[in-house]
């Protein structure tokens, strides 16, 4: 498989060229910006586009749509739940102060469990939702791409219309986690990541959160010193751990309001 990174335009957004080495077919990810330079990056590696993918609605994941399409026929595919994104590219781009061409309709509508090929090489959609409707990660057994669903210490924005923190959770936990520890991430924005470091230590849905569940623990020690004095130390223990999940629970609740707020969320200026 190959795997070409190039990060686009001005919200920096990453598009993803992957190609079949048997066939040199390739699929073009989120092709946000500077199709020229997309283009170009096919062309070098002897790549043909047959399939343009986005992972979402978004303007810096979507505006390179159209050129690409004229030049390389190659169909549009987008979750069936942001396929409208795709004609509000100028209005969404313009409320950053940015150009977007409006892209074309899609070819086809994804959803969660169809599978896309190109090449030797399938893709599985699993829907994604939470930093819009219709975000897709796109999976392929040891790497999957995830839009702007999880980054690299970070998760996606939840503040644009449709958006959910909720849904955004739920979609980590239950769809992206689930894959193993090994599986790498390729995000939207930002460096790649793996399953397993986000699942230990992302500060928003990872392992360190789910020390949280330990507040209950922490209650059962109590009960202990009441009752059984020699369990004194369980006691200090559960003081401990309880000053601990305090101090977590404060940040966890910070981090919920930015994201709440989120225009001060990590990574800086992704959409
Ligand atoms: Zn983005
Ligand atoms: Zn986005």
């Amino acid at each position: 498989m190959i795997i070409k990174t190039l990060t686009v335009g001005p919200i920096q957004a990453n598009c993803y060229i992957l190609g079949c080495e048997e066939t040199l077919e390739a699929a073009v990810i989120d092709p946000g910006d500077e199709a020229d330079r997309i283009l170009h990056a096919l062309a070098e590696s002897s790549l043909t586009a047959k399939l343009i993918i986005n992972t979402h609605g978004h303007f810096d994941h979507v505006s390179a749509n159209k050129r690409l399409k004229e030049v390389t026929g190659a169909p549009i595919l987008i979750h069936s739940l942001d396929a409208p994104m795709l004609n509000q590219l100028s209005s969404s781009a313009a409320a950053f102060g940015l150009a977007a061409d409006n892209s074309p309709g899609p070819d086809k509508e994804l959803n969660d469990g169809d599978e896309v090929t190109f090449g030797n090489t399938l893709l599985k959609v699993i829907h994604t939702p939470g930093h819009t409707p219709g975000g897709i990660s796109l999976y392929a057994a040891d790497f999957v791409l995830v839009g702007d669903t999880l980054f690299a210490g970070s998760i996606g924005r939840t503040d644009f219309p449709g958006g959910s923190f909720e849904a955004l959770k739920e979609s980590i936990r239950q769809k992206l986690f689930v894959l193993g520890d090994h599986v790498k991430v390729y995000t939207g924005h930002g460096p790649p990541t793996t399953i397993g470091e986000e699942r230990r230590s992302n500060p928003f849905v990872g392992g360190k959160c789910l020390l949280l569940r330990l507040r209950a623990g922490g209650g059962i020690v109590y009960f202990h010193k009441g009752f059984l004095s020699p369990f004194l130390f369980l006691y200090k223990l559960g003081a401990i751990l309880d000053f601990g999940i305090r101090i977590l629970n404060l940040r966890n609740s910070v981090h919920n309001k930015l994201i709440e707020r989120s225009d001060s969320i990590n990574p800086k200026f992704a959409i």
